[in-house]
């Protein structure tokens, strides 16, 4: 009988072949007590350990570095810096001093309490750390213990379906991607490091499977959907088959991409849509292009920031900016402020831990406290106008003074520019977020001091409904089409237009194929979003009429909830649409 298990798409792909289970767990650690004269060679055992791990980090950050990049070879800092943390380096000598403890076991058990420690928060940042700090105790555990080097291993003989409990980014880049089939894991999330490295490295992965690695064994022939998120052990034929045909529908579409990425992004009745590209990573640009972008409509500064122990200075930033810019000569570049807090912590901030961080020190807030670190980004964007179309992006604005303040700053910045002979856009723009219900309801004010407004739909949806966005448990309650999330876009695209300003919508909402129907309805004709779905949307708005689209959505305004707006917009597309480029990700089907 084949084994179904359903968890969270991480990577795009879908493959089958033989598994191979990947034993990368802590190792048991005995209890032992060392002898008064043996505590100091304990403590340079322990040093030596973590000497070694160093190393190894760092022969691996270069690996990583050759074949990924700069950027995504910074997410091994965390696990460096925790290597030098002197909870860890102290807490651990104290054990070995005051309990008489082996390195290994002190190791463990300080490890373990700050684990427990971390383990408190929900964040999914946070959560990423929690791996890091388990994929250091499993090296420096194996070293101090004699066992192998798991990076030694060299497990996969043949390609295979990677199968592990979760994986971490030291581990995955040790793989080789000509064996990796694909990945399937455990726990996890979408926004681990590791998942983000397997899409950079274009491995399909599904993560939250949940007893994945107990139920496989190496060999064992398996599925793997990284588009559902789906992982079949043991397929029987009627599996196979959906496979076969999932996968030719999935190669056909591959195929249909590039011809696709060249095509007018123009409904049927002649309404033109502006489709951009979300860039989370720089080496995303790439594919944002072969996939059709004509611009960026948000570029996620703080992902530079994020797992680093210091801030990238201003050359760094402008770099990365105006390698955005020059990707996209002749688009938009939208480069938001840094959206630091919330689930984005960076190291280097020490930000205090908050009960309801979402709705505390986060974005703009940060920024407009934290003067030097946003000046210094200021300063970089605005050098970077001069190589592009890029306009700037506040996140999380509630009212004007906050905008006020950061056209005071920007004033300030260039004047400084002006003065040192440093090229810029004398016509840069700045365009807001509207993110909560209090910008939403305020946007007629907001545009008198902003050149455009940017819906980040993730967050509106959040403070509209107030349902956490991480919120496993509430993820049916968090529902884009509440008629009070409706009518927000209708009145934020209303006011855009009469003061003139362009509204887009950069927001996960704009890859849904009933969320862009409805957007277009409501005469939003700019949308940004993930490489992947860039394609999917160009096809739906080629296949639909502007018309039917406005007529859906005057349908949806009206609606009293959201199953009703719902079946607006399902009936309103109709048969327009083929719907199976989308993959079953979306269910379209309107429960009873
Ligand atoms: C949003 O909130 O919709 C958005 C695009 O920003 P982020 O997802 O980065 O918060
Ligand atoms: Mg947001």
């Amino acid at each position: 009988m084949s084994i179904v298990l359903d968890g969270s798409p991480a990577s795009e792909g879908i493959v089958a072949g033989p598994v191979f289970v990947l034993d990368w767990g802590l190792p048991t650690v005995a209890h032992e007590s060392i002898a008064d004269d043996a505590i100091e060679d304990e403590i340079v055992r322990f040093d030596e350990a973590r000497q070694w791990a160093t190393e190894r980090l760092q022969e691996i950050k270069e690996q990583t570095e050759g074949r990924l990049g700069a950027v995504e070879a910074r997410i091994f800092d965390p696990q460096l810096l925790m290597l030098q943390d002197l909870e860890v380096v102290d807490g651990t000598a104290r054990y070995i001093r005051e309990n008489r403890l082996s390195a290994a076991r002190a190791f463990e058990l300080r490890m373990l309490e700050l684990r427990s420690m971390w383990s408190r928060t929900s964040h999914p940042m946070v959560l990423d750390r929690l791996n890091d700090l388990e994929d250091l105790m499993i090296r420096v555990l194996r070293r101090l213990l004699g066992m192998n080097d798991p990076s030694d291993l060299d497990p996969l003989q043949e390609a295979a379906i990677v199968v592990a409990q979760n994986l971490t980014p030291s581990l995955i880049v040790q793989l080789d991607p000509d064996n990796v089939l694909g990945i399937a894991t455990d726990h996890g999330t979408r926004t681990a490091h590791w998942a983000m490295l397997a899409r950079s490295m274009n491995i399909p992965a599904a993560v939250g499977l949940g007893g994945a690695s107990k139920r496989a064994s190496n060999g064992q022939q398996a599925i793997l959907d990284g588009r559902i998120g789906r992982f079949v052990l043991q397929p029987e034929e009627d599996e196979r088959n959906r496979f076969e045909a999932r996968r030719k529908q999935h190669s056909d579409w591959e195929e249909e991409i590039s011809a696709i990425a060249v095509l007018e992004s123009v409904t049927q009745d002649g309404q033109y849509v502006e489709l951009r590209g979300n860039l989370d990573l720089p080496g995303e640009a790439e594919r944002l292009l072969a996939r059709g972008a004509v611009g960026i409509g948000l570029y996620r500064t703080e992902f530079l920031v994020v797992g680093r122990n210091s801030m990238p200075n201003e050359e760094e930033q402008y770099e990365a900016y105006r390698y955005a810019a020059e990707a996209f000569q002749n688009g938009a570049v939208c480069i938001r402020t840094f959206d630091l807090g919330g689930d984005k912590f960076p190291m280097s901030l020490n930000m205090p831990p908050e009960e309801n961080p979402f709705l505390g020190w986060r974005a703009i807030r940060v920024c407009l406290d934290q003067p030097d670190l946003f000046r210094t980004q200021l300063r970089a964007l605005l050098r970077a106008t001069a190589h592009g179309d890029v306009r700037f992006m506040i996140p999380l604005v509630n009212d004007v003074e906050e905008i006020r303040e950061v056209r005071a700053l920007l004033q300030e910045e260039a004047e400084g520019l002006r003065r040192d002979g440093i090229p810029f856009n004398e016509g840069y723009k700045l365009g807001v977020m509207i993110e909560t219900p209090a910008a939403a309801l305020d946007a007629a004010e907001l545009a008198r001091y902003s050149d455009f407004f940017s819906i980040g739909t993730n967050d509106l949806i959040q403070y509209t409904l107030a349902v956490d966005r991480t919120n496993t448990r509430l993820a049916k309650l968090y529902n884009p089409f509440h008629p009070a999330v409706v009518r927000q876009l209708h009145q934020v695209a209303r006011v855009g237009r009469a003061a003139g300003i362009e509204v887009s919508v950069c927001g996960e909402m704009a890859s849904h194929p009933l969320g862009a129907f409805l957007l277009i309805g409501l005469d939003i004709t700019a949308l940004s979003m993930a490489w992947p779905s860039l394609p999917e949307i160009k096809r739906l708005v080629r296949d639909v009429r502007m018309e039917d689209a406005r007529s859906a959505a005057r349908k949806a305004l009206a609606a009293p909830t959201a199953h009703d707006v719902t079946r607006c917009l399902v009936e309103g597309i109709g048969d327009s649409v083929d719907l199976s480029v989308f993959s079953g990700r979306w269910s379209l089907s309107l429960p009873a």
